[in-house]
């Protein structure tokens, strides 16, 4: 398969996969059996057969946990890797998800990146398809990797967009579409990289068609940068001359060929669209030829859609690929749909898909418990076989040495693209707070909240209930817990000293996993804050859900608040807010 495929080729291609959904799948499982069966993890259950019947019968659906012990024979004692595919390992994926503090390592092969390749570009003729004239300009995409660390078994590991960006294939097939010079993209430190990503954006600004990052986060704090820096960019448009704590030598050397001359005029432009008292619509100011903007906004990104929407002024805001460290899963076919409306279309020849119903006793955001599916049709069934309206969680077969593996994604099935089924990102199994890269589950917010709480125990104090919430309102973004207190033994509200509570912010920060704790030492998360709550706020909170239809007995305190009224309710009752004085360790 060649890595890249043209714009127009593309459209048709994934006509012909949809079509032949399965057919592609099929093929996909048979070859990855084929290849691998001789490998210590699959024969162990295969028991030297090779064909992809056993395979579904025999091997068993598993999850990070299923897989580590080969994973760490491979990075840490040095063992042949084909223990678990046959593929050479060029380099050990870091996934940003976490189980229980600690990032999760898989095998990275060349194939994987040419399929990462192939499928972007489907992506890309996807929206070529629906938006006019793309070709025809620059994207300006802010991308940034993350240094390389070493496995003791002394291959690279890093997260797989850093793979990607480093790649020849990056630089071959996609490079020349963007505004930034690999070079920019590839420097370390981020600070540098993102102003001479964004100065070389505004220098070419006339010929920008698309904004975008991978994530609607990094978009949004791409642009408080700007409104930090825009005056010092000008600058250096006006003069053409690069400031000087530029000093990383690609950024130096791609910006020598780009910032040639002084350039008043442009310099004005830019400087009379940002002096304005209000940032409302910035983007089509700077950059008047945009599109659209390409950033993935389902999911816990959702989160940022009001506030890029205030500097889009209307702009379409594209969700487009569903990727994972695992695999590149799925592309919005119908890129121009209304946000809330994104579903993917897994590619069917990307990994071979499978789907555990889900039997959710599902603790919505509503507080109601619902029971979906009926517990006889609790296996897996195949892409070919999901059902219209059905939630299910993803299992995936790949290249790379994961099989029958769970990511840990809920999907609904929202309807067909031909004979592929569409799916809407439901949530993270377990998350519920999420606002930035990290991702912290209900059980790790449980744990962090038991371990807080003791500091209570001595002064006679409770913790009657808690919940949380992701405040993005701030820069950076940060977490939020309400707290409801008690004298124990009476219905009281304690008197309480505040350091108490500063210390119950830095204690249950302590407690949350490793990401959250870079993510707190990047400072990419302000410090958690624990908001006190008047005694019977809970209680109005609860009054609130069973209005909205949550019977009293299935009640359930939600353990993250995303609707507005239910975030009024608690807020409109704070008595202190507290935050976290140190950052954890
Ligand atoms: P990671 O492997 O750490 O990069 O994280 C991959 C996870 O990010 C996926 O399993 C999803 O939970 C989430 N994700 C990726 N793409 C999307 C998307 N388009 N919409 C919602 N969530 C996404």
């Amino acid at each position: 398969m060649e890595p890249k495929v043209s714009v127009e080729e593309g459209w048709n291609i994934l006509e012909d996969l949809t079509i032949n959904a399965d057919h592609f799948q099929q093929k996909l499982l048979e070859e990855i059996v084929t290849k691998n069966a001789g490998c210590e993890y699959l024969n162990k259950f295969l028991d030297g057969q090779a064909d992809k019947e056993t395979f579904k019968k025999k091997i068993p659906i598993t999850n990070y946990d299923g897989i580590k012990p080969y994973i760490e024979r491979i990075v840490v004692n040095g063992e042949p890797s084909d223990i678990l595919l046959a593929d050479p390992v060029t380099g050990i994926t870091l996934s940003s998800g976490t189980s229980r503090g600690q990032a999760k390592m898989m095998p990275l092969t060349n194939k994987q990146i040419d399929l990462l390749t192939y499928c972007r570009s489907l992506a890309l003729s996807a929206t070529c398809k629906f938006v006019d004239g793309l070709e025809q300009g620059k994207q300006m995409q802010l991308l940034f990797v993350r240094p390389d660390v070493y496995v003791p078994a002394g291959l690279p590991a890093r997260p797989i967009l850093t793979s990607y960006h480093k790649s020849k294939n990056f630089e071959k097939y996609e490079s020349s579409l963007y505004t930034s010079p690999i070079s920019t993209i590839l420097c370390l430190d981020s600070k540098q990289s993102i102003y001479c990503q964004f100065l070389c954006g505004l220098l070419q600004r006339d010929e920008v068609v698309c904004i975008g990052a991978v994530f609607a986060s990094v978009l949004f704090r791409a642009i408080r940068f700007l409104e930090d820096h825009w005056r010092e960019l000008c600058s250096n448009i006006r003069t053409g001359h690069l400031s000087d704590w530029i000093t990383d030598t690609g950024c130096k050397n791609a910006l020598s060929l780009m910032l040639t001359k002084p350039n008043p005029e442009q310099a004005d432009l830019i400087e009379d669209a940002c002096s304005s008292k209000s940032w409302e619509g910035i983007i089509t100011k700077l950059w008047p030829k945009t599109k659209y903007i390409d950033v993935i906004s389902t999911g816990s990104m959702a989160q940022y859609l009001p506030s890029l929407g205030f500097y889009c002024d209307g702009l379409p805001i594209i969700s487009l690929p569903y990727a994972s460290s695992e695999s590149f899963l799925g592309i919005n076919l119908n890129p121009l749909c209304k946000p809330s409306d994104v579903s993917y279309t897994l590619v069917p020849n990307a990994a071979y898909f499978e789907f555990l119903p889900v039997m959710e006793h599902e603790s919505n955001d509503l507080g109601l418990t619902q029971k979906h599916n009926k517990e006889e049709e609790n296996e897996p069934v195949e892409l070919a076989n999901v059902k219209l309206g059905r939630c299910y969680e993803l299992v995936v077969t790949t290249v790379t040495g994961l099989y029958r593996y769970k990511i840990g994604d809920l999907l609904m099935v929202t309807g067909f693209h031909n004979n592929a089924p569409q799916f809407q990102f439901v949530r993270k199994q377990d998350v519920v707070l999420s606002v930035d890269v990290e991702k912290t589950s209900e059980d790790e917010l449980l744990e962090a909240m038991t371990k807080a709480k003791l500091l209570l125990k001595p002064y006679d104090m409770l913790l009657t209930d808690y919940t949380s919430y992701a405040d993005i309102s701030t820069v950076p973004g940060h977490y939020v817990l309400f707290w409801e207190l008690k004298i124990e033994g009476s219905g009281d509200m304690p008197e309480y000293n505040p350091t108490l509570i500063e210390q119950c912010c830095s204690t249950s920060e302590e407690h949350l996993n490793y990401l959250y704790k870079n993510c707190r030492k990047g400072n990419t998360v302000g410090p958690l804050e624990i908001r006190v709550v008047e005694q019977g706020a809970f209680d109005a909170l609860m009054d609130f859900y069973i209005s909205k239809g949550s019977s009293f007995s299935q009640y359930k305190t939600p353990r993250c608040i995303k609707l507005e009224e239910a975030f009024k309710i608690l807020d409109s009752r704070v008595v202190g807010r507290y935050f976290s004085q140190k950052v954890p360790a």
